[in-house]
């Protein structure tokens, strides 16, 4: 469903205008489906600048931003090392299509800080780092078949984008025109937190999955942990089958914790995923693991994968400057920030009489608005989900960006303050209201 808002007190005609040039050559007007804000109606804001945790769009007004850019801002916009790591290295050329001394400390960062991580291969995605990591272990075992979660993402890989919601092991349906019945059907889709489904997809395929793919923590759904004994159970299934396991932790790598869900759970995927934090805000993303594993990887073996501006100079020094000034203290000013997000939202949501239950992976969090616990895509879609819209404007109204979805994860920065907070917490009653004043559709 969608909602505008009423009588915007907003001035947003800059974005308006903006989003109507952009939408002539542009499909939908964004370069990434979310940001036409679809699920909340009304206009997206164009963006002209960040600073800490203010944005600032083309009509000035500012917000609190509790979206970070999906993930990646774990120190706020625009952090003074990163900016400089960025403009030293650009100004000694901007991508150079041979190896750079960055790509190797950034590699070593990421094997130093993650224990099952042997090896890393940078790309520039987390789309390409799930799709490596699939095809890696697929010549790895040589085997076809994966099992993905419902409500999982992935990227927007082909073979990842099948999603056959409730229900128990099928094969999958491709959820997007233009994903074929064939590159589906090599996916099997399972409710997530389901162990007894995934043993089923095993012992109805047997010797034929590769992999299982899950989000260390669901981010995607909103926030939904790994119930106790979850990631355990999938590392002993896969052990048992021969396949491999590979922990997604594109959203949760160095932002769930220093060490990301690894650090959380100690479970270790033969493969693990990873973006958002560690690019630091640009184009950067990587793929690793067990060395026996990805020494199938080209040049070393024969699975190929490459990219032009894999390892990019400029967003490896991003990557790593951010990485290196997120220490102990951002990481303990993250958990209290999150902690103190989850308890505003709360409190203003039951003051306002509006179910609500606040979930946390981590450092993440996401508001759903029901009071049963929620433990897979189908209670989470249970959730009155209608009640967005109008929560999501009136926090904009108010100067807080949240994600524009019921089914985003909030993240927070480091940087958030008192008066950050006390802006939160001055919006907040405002969106409760809307939010219990909602009506189901
Ligand atoms: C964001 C995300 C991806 C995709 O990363 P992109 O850089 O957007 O391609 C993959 N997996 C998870 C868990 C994600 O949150």
């Amino acid at each position: 469903m969608t909602a505008t808002p009423a009588a915007s007190s907003v001035r947003d005609a800059e974005s308006t205008a903006l989003f109507t040039r952009a939408s002539k050559v542009t499909p939908g007007g964004v370069n990434s489906p979310v940001r036409a804000f679809g699920s909340v109606g009304g206009t997206p804001r164009f963006i002209t600048s960040g600073s800490g945790y203010t944005l600032t769009d083309v009509d000035g007004n500012s917000y609190v931003d509790l979206v970070c850019s999906w993930g990646p801002l774990i120190l706020g916009h625009a952090h003074p090392a990163v900016v400089e790591a960025v403009r030293t290295t650009a100004s000694s050329g901007l991508s150079f299509g041979a190896p750079s001394a960055g790509e190797v400390e950034l590699a070593e960062e990421i094997v130093a800080r993650i224990a099952p991580v042997e090896q890393v291969r940078l790309v520039n995605s987390g789309t390409e780092a799930t799709m490596s990591a699939v095809r890696l272990a697929r010549g790895f075992t040589g085997r076809t078949k994966i099992i993905k979660f419902a409500g999982c993402y992935h990227g927007h890989v082909d073979a990842l984008l099948a999603d056959a919601g409730s229900g128990l092991a099928t094969f999958g349906l491709p959820t997007s025109p233009g994903v074929t019945g064939a590159q589906a059907e090599d996916t099997l889709v399972v409710p997530y937190n389901d162990l007894d489904a995934v043993r089923a997809a095993f012992d109805a395929h047997p010797g034929a999955i590769a992999a299982v793919i899950t989000e260390a923590a669901a981010g995607n759904m909103g926030t939904v942990p790994p119930v106790p004994g979850f990631n355990e159970g999938l590392r002993a299934l896969t052990r048992e089958h021969g396949a491999l396991l590979i922990m997604d932790e594109v959203m949760t790598g160095f932002r769930a914790s220093a060490t990301g869900w690894h650090g959380i759970d100690g479970v270790a995927g033969d493969l693990i995923t990873f973006g958002k934090v560690m690019s630091g805000g640009l184009p950067a993303a990587a793929f690793g693991g067990r060395a026996d594993v990805m020494a199938h990887l080209a040049p070393a073996g024969a699975v190929y994968q490459a990219g032009t501006l894999s390892g990019n100079p400029v967003a490896v020094a991003a990557g790593l400057a951010s990485l290196r000034a997120a220490d102990t203290d951002v990481y303990a000013a993250l958990e209290r920030n999150s902690a103190t997000l989850g308890r505003l939202l709360g409190d203003a949501l039951t003051a306002a009489g509006v179910p609500n239950r606040i979930q946390n992976a981590g450092t993440m969090l996401s508001v759903f608005f029901t009071e049963d616990p929620v433990t897979d895509y189908d209670e989470a879609k249970a959730a009155q989900t209608w009640r967005f819209p109008a929560f999501f404007h009136a926090l904009l109204e108010h100067g807080v960006y949240a994600p524009p979805s019921a089914f985003e994860t909030w993240f927070v920065s480091s940087v958030l303050d008192d008066n950050a907070f006390s802006r939160i917490a001055d919006a907040l009653p405002h969106a409760a209201k809307a939010a219990a004043a909602a009506t189901a559709p």
